[in-house]
């Protein structure tokens, strides 16, 4: 078929876009994807031994506060009940996470009230009242007092991150709640869950339309096949989820990232940690945290002979790695700002996503962003002849 949209990257970004244009639109749609699957990093599969669904890509909790994300991902998969817990190793003793009441009670051995546990933070929190941290070393001691923030935060950043908390933003660590009560939710989002028949079953079901032409193992830079990037750019729209420094050559340098190594392995016991999560927080231990799949599944019937887990070590992106988080230094914002200065200037391109913008985006806000981009460029440009304009990165 000759395509209306050509989209790269099947990521919940690609993916959304490609929904939208058929079913609303009616357009003819292919996505090209590099790899040998569909679902950019949300993929997940059964480990083969076990038969445990595993996520191919880290761990990947859904959870949303947005009716409208929320009313659309129903649309294509119903969600289960899990509620994401995480626990933290410490001096050889298991804690609750994020830091709430059972933390800090069990951490100074005391049976403390929710006013009194405050009083204490505050005072411990004192040597920097009153002012406002720039750095995630500051902003954890002023938030949590310095001996919590060194037994469960110090560490285990140093070696997610290998940059001293000194030099990292304080924004890092404001994701994490710290509670004053015995709720121990990791997120505090309005929804959450898992997807019943797993992800793979959900991201097929996006890409289901018979006008969506999913193209695998297939490259958008490779000029052997007819939507590459020479032949399209200029001739059918596009909407790009790759690296957005790729795309341009890497004309203003490289974008930094920080990926992932998953070591994974099968054990002949039916549960090696009793739940999903167990973080790592001291650094005599060189991963940052262990993943049990099954854990995700409770309601599933899996088989109680064997069980999977997977260690996480973080370090540093080079060519040819999984880049997964941004690293956004200062080299970086001055680059991305020349990137997305490129990206305006690029004609009926749009560039979206966690690669195309360079930002950390969570899944809910990959499919928000996407609807947004949906129906501010591309319905528009569709039903009244708009011009697509790509204003840049930051979609
Ligand atoms: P991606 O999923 O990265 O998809 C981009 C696709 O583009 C890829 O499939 C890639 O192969 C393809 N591509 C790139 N270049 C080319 C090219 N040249 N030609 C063809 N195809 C190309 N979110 C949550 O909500 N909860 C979580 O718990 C969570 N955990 C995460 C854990 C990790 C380790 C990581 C890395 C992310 C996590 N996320 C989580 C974020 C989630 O993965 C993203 O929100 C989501 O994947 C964004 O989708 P996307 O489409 O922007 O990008
Ligand atoms: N963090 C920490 N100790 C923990 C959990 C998190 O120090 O036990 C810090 C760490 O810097 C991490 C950040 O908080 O990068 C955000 O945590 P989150 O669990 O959201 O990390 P991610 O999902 O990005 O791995």
């Amino acid at each position: 078929m000759t395509a209306d949209l050509v989209i790269v990257g099947s990521g919940f970004f690609g993916l959304t876009i490609a929904e939208q244009a058929a079913t609303e639109l009616g357009l003819k749609v292919v996505v090209l994807d590099r790899r040998h699957h569909i679902g950019g990093n949300a993929y997940s599969e059964k480990e083969e031994q076990t038969g445990i669904e595993v996520h191919r890509y880290g761990a990947h909790l859904f959870h949303t506060s947005n009716e409208r994300v929320w009313e659309y991902v129903n649309r294509f998969t119903t969600f289960t009940n899990y509620v994401h817990k995480v626990y933290g190793v410490h001096k050889g003793e298991v804690y609750s996470l994020p830091i709430n009441l059972a933390t800090i009670n069990q951490f100074f051995r005391a049976n403390l009230t929710p006013g009194q546990a405050k009083d204490l933070i505050q005072e411990q929190a004192g040597e920097l009242a009153g002012t406002d941290p720039q750095n995630l070393n500051d902003k954890g001691i002023q938030l949590i007092g310095r001996p919590l923030y060194e037994a469960f935060i110090k560490h285990y950043t140093g070696k997610q991150w290998q940059t001293d908390p000194k030099d990292l933003p304080a924004g890092i660590i404001s994701r994490l709640p710290v509670r004053y009560n015995y709720d121990n939710r990791y997120f505090n989002d309005k929804y959450e869950g898992l997807p019943t028949n797993g992800y793979t079953a959900w991201i097929e079901k996006m890409a289901e339309h018979p006008n969506i032409e999913v193209r695998l193992n297939t490259d958008f830079f490779d000029e052997s096949h007819e939507y590459s990037k020479n032949k399209v750019v200029g001739n059918i729209p596009v909407v790009y989820t790759g690296p957005v420094d790729r795309y341009f050559e890497y004309a203003e340098g490289d974008l930094s990232w920080r990926t992932i190594d998953f070591e994974e392995e099968v054990l002949e016991v039916g549960d090696f940690q009793g739940t999903s999560v167990v973080n790592y927080n001291d650094d005599d231990v060189s991963y940052t945290r262990i993943i049990e799949p099954r854990h995700f599944h409770p309601e599933r019937e899996y088989q109680t002979e064997k069980t999977v887990i997977m260690r996480e070590f973080s370090r540093f992106a080079e060519k040819g790695d999984e880049p997964y988080y941004p690293v956004n230094t200062s080299a970086d914002r001055d680059r991305l700002l020349k990137y997305r200065d490129l990206a305006a200037a690029e004609k009926d391109v749009l560039f979206g996503g966690r690669l195309g913008t360079y930002k950390y985006l969570d899944m809910h806000m990959a499919i928000g962003s996407a609807l947004s981009m949906f129906d501010n460029k591309i319905r528009p440009h569709f039903e009244s002849g708009a011009d697509i304009e790509s204003g840049g990165v930051d979609a």
